[in-house]
């Protein structure tokens, strides 16, 4: 027993530290970094693609969310935004980075 204690405290230390991770189709590589927001707690705006700016810092991004830790996250999408868009969003509510 005493010789199999440090092999269980090695396999513990490195999934601690190994981060959880997936790839999307659009081969996005995503790393949960935070805990998820709680669903309920997700707030969705949709709106015309030409007032995203001013929501998401540059036209550039199609869509975005903020996330307040824990407690709140605000999905911004525009009219017409696709599965990919709204899924990609909800990924950075559950605490995904990319
Ligand atoms: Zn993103």
């Amino acid at each position: 027993m005493k010789s199999i204690l440090p092999l269980v405290l090695l396999f513990t230390l490195i999934s601690c530290a190994t981060p959880e991770t997936l790839r999307d189709q659009y081969n996005v590589s995503w790393v949960k970094s935070r805990k998820e927001v709680p669903q309920e707690n997700w707030i969705y705006t949709v709106m015309p693609r030409d007032r995203m700016a001013s929501f998401c810092i540059t036209s550039q991004n199609l869509a975005c969310a903020w996330v307040t830790p824990y407690t709140q996250c605000d999905i911004y999408l525009p009219i017409g935004y696709t599965q990919y868009m709204k899924w990609h969003e909800e990924q950075h509510c559950k605490g995904w980075t990319h």
